[in-house]
């Protein structure tokens, strides 16, 4: 190993550590690549050595030793404790100014706490929330990087050269804030990403049990959809899928896959951090809870009995009218579920003092990650037009569309309700429209039960301070 020669280092080269390490050689960058087990090492070297310019390093301080000085490390290992004994391992065997990346899913506390104590030590520690996948990593992912600007303009010019660009060639990342900033939108991504594969899995769901459609007409409908405004990768997917058949048995793809949904947890934690944040995020919600109920097949068979209607088919006429229907429906839903997604984030800026420019993430997920779509450039021209813009929904665009689509959508939600078909991410975002546009909402009426069991007090319309009424009785 030739000293100082490396421009950036990779350590953790599974799948992801590992193409971004080919992502960065390729163009251009010397790096240094490391990983606990040196096999992974010398493997990448020998698969893809020729791809470029790689350092391959046995220890820590060789790799160490490998970079240019302010040196910048990325860590790509598993999330949680071995990040934790990486960044401890590595500390000490840094200088003042050099450049810790954590490009892995990292909780955003634990980016906060990280980047506390490494600043202490005087070493910049950056959270990169890194969206895209293994594909991603190698061709050119979404980056989220939070923490100190020094660091992000050390880092730019090669994260600009890796990231997805945009379809105006907008390299698909920006600063997002200090600290934990990037690890947070990262996690709110994953939640927007839940919410919109639920979804789309019921508009899918409505298609196939009220309007009788098979899976190939359906992956026709969600084709004949992406040319629109709902064009998306996620609903891109949707389509390959539904048009899959089963090798083995010739069945529709869809219907041999058990339907449990799995999780690996960035929706569950993007609900408990709302929570703590006091920021209904039901769509986001709904969807984690779908993912859950599906899993509980036990629970599902004592119930399978229940009485209840479970679809109709329509006419051919009818159905074309039901699917454009529910269009709508998957429309507005996803500007709803979108609107809390970045209230979310404008909360934890407040709360966190990030100053997190929201138009930034939408044009940062333009491209690269799962959620990219051409909507996202319209969510950054609404927060270009007014960046204090307090809903999505407020947006005099995205007001319009939904208000266009709001008959549509209740149609869809009471065809629903009317056939036993669950549609809980339609409903969650149909209740939060209304609730928000209510005007006047019954928790006035909880607010007074609450003065009466328990004194909690309420605030009244025509006056101000707080009141407690003495409930009669004998309270
Ligand atoms: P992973 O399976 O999450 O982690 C495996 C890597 O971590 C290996 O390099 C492993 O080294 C290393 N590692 C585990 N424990 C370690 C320890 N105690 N000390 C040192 N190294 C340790 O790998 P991945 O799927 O490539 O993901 C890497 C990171 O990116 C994760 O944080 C993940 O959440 C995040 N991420 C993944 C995806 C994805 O699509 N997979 C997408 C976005 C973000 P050994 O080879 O020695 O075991």
């Amino acid at each position: 190993v030739t000293s100082n020669q490396a421009q950036i280092g990779v350590t953790g080269l599974a799948v992801m550590g590992r193409n971004l390490a080919r992502n960065l050689a390729r163009h251009g960058y010397t790096v240094a690549v490391h990983n606990r087990t040196a096999a992974r090492t010398r493997a990448l070297v020998e698969e893809f050595g020729h791809e470029g310019d790689f350092v391959p390093a046995g220890t820590a301080e060789e790799f160490v030793a490998a970079l240019e000085r302010p040196r910048r490390l990325v860590i790509m290992v598993k999330a949680g404790g071995p990040t934790d004994a990486v960044i401890e391992e590595f500390a000490p065997l840094l200088d003042e100014g050099d450049i810790v990346v954590d490009g892995g899913n990292a909780h955003f506390a634990d980016t906060r706490r990280r980047e506390r104590a490494l600043r202490e030590r005087g070493i910049h520690f950056v959270g990169a929330g890194v969206s895209g996948g293994e594909e991603g990593a190698l061709n050119g992912p979404s980056i989220m990087p939070g923490g100190p600007v020094e660091a992000w303009e050390a880092l730019r010019p090669l994260l600009e050269d890796i990231a997805a660009k945009a379809a105006d060639g907008t390299p698909c990342t920006a600063h997002i804030g200090p600290d934990g900033a990037g690890h947070f939108v990262k996690m709110v991504h994953n939640g927007i990403e839940y919410a919109d594969m639920q979804l789309i899995a019921e508009a899918y769901d409505l298609l196939r049990t009220v309007a009788g459609y098979e899976p190939a007409r359906i992956a026709e409908v969600f084709r004949t959809w992406s040319t629109g405004r709902l064009d998306s990768y996620l609903v891109g997917i949707t389509a390959e899928v539904l048009a899959h058949t089963d090798a083995a048995t010739g069945r529709p793809f869809v219907d041999v896959v058990a339907d449990a949904a799995e999780q690996k947890g960035t929706g569950r934690w993007t609900v408990q951090t709302a929570l703590d944040l006091g920021v209904p995020v039901s769509g986001i919600a709904e969807a984690v809870f779908a993912r859950s109920l599906s899993g509980h097949t036990g629970l599902r068979e004592a119930a399978a009995g229940l009485p209840g209607p479970r679809g109709r088919a329509l006419d051919e006429g009818e159905a074309a009218r039901f699917a454009d229907r529910v269009e709508q429906a998957l429309y507005a839903s996803k500007v709803v579920s979108y609107a809390q997604g970045w209230n979310m984030v404008r909360a934890a800026s407040e709360e966190y003092g990030w100053d997190v420019d929201p138009g930034a993430v939408a044009a940062v997920w333009r491209g690269g990650c799962i959620i990219r779509a051409a909507f996202l450039d319209r969510v950054r021209a609404a927060f270009a037009a007014d960046p204090a813009l307090p809903t999505l929904l407020a947006d005099p665009g995205f007001a319009e569309e939904v208000g266009g689509a709001q008959q549509a959508w209740r149609e869809t939600v009471a065809e629903a309700v009317r056939h036993g078909v669950p549609v809980p991410g339609f409903s969650a975002a149909l209740a939060s429209y209304d609730a928000l546009r209510a005007g006047r909402l019954p928790a006035s009426l909880v607010q007074a039960q609450r003065d009466y069991f328990g004194a909690h007090t309420y605030r009244r319309t025509d006056r101000a301070g707080s009141y407690h009424t003495l409930w009669g009785g004998d309270r």
